[in-house]
């Protein structure tokens, strides 16, 4: 199973990434996690990626195609992913595409987390406040002026591929509002009536 998370920051979309993994038994592929990390030990990609990063910016396509093409030909994406992050871009869902038609594979599904942009702001703060409280690392781009970037690109960037996505009438969205566990149980009925099952069974 082959599936796109879609939604602003700060919409809970790395949480429910892993969840949804986690129950469906495919990786999770982050392309901030992999981004972070590759600044954090100092790849020429990290090196390219870390001022944007920091001011909130959106890294250039053809290094995050780069990172995302490695991973999703990796033997543990054979039976499948959830992409967290990626595509972010008009330029970057034709060359998912590309990669994936490469290997006559196609997506599923695309769930797009939908969250009022009032609420954003205070949870990327409190995630800020409460890493810092428990002494674990503090995303630079958490703070107000990077997360209005972030929005910015968001907005003018990767809005548009809710209406590509929808076009090709494989989008499904989300009240990202609901408490963490709803919005778990309302993306497994997505992808279930995406695949027309009754239910998906998660793993324990
Ligand atoms: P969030 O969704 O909370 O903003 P992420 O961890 O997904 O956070 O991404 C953090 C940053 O990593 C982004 O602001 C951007 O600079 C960079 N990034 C991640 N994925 C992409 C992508 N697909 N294209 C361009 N930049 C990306």
């Amino acid at each position: 199973m082959r599936i796109v998370l879609l939604g602003p920051p700060g919409s809970g979309k790395g949480t429910q990434a892993i969840r949804l993994a986690q129950q469906l038994g495919i990786p999770q592929l982050s392309t901030g996690d992999m981004l972070r990390a590759a600044v954090s030990t100092g790849t020429s990609v990290g090196r390219k990626a870390e001022a944007v990063m920091e001011s909130g910016g959106l890294v250039p396509d053809e290094l995050v195609v780069e990172v995302v093409a490695q991973c999703i030909l990796q033997p543990d994406a054979e039976n499948g992913f959830i992409l967290d992050g990626f595509p972010r871009t008009v330029a970057q869902a034709r060359s998912l595409e590309d990669l994936l038609l490469a290997k006559q594979l196609n997506l599923d599904c695309v769930l797009e987390l939908r969250v009022d942009e009032d609420v954003l702001l205070g949870r990327i703060l409190n995630r800020a406040r409460e890493a810092k409280i428990n002494r674990h690392a503090v995303r630079v781009d958490d703070t107000e002026e990077a997360l209005k970037v972030r929005l910015q690109e968001y907005r003018r960037r990767t809005e548009p591929l809710t209406d590509y996505y929808r076009s090709k009438g494989i989008l499904r969205s989300v009240d990202g509002l609901q408490p963490i566990n709803i919005v778990a149980a309302s993306l497994l009925e997505a992808i279930a009536r995406e695949l027309c099952v009754p239910k998906i069974q998660a793993r324990a």
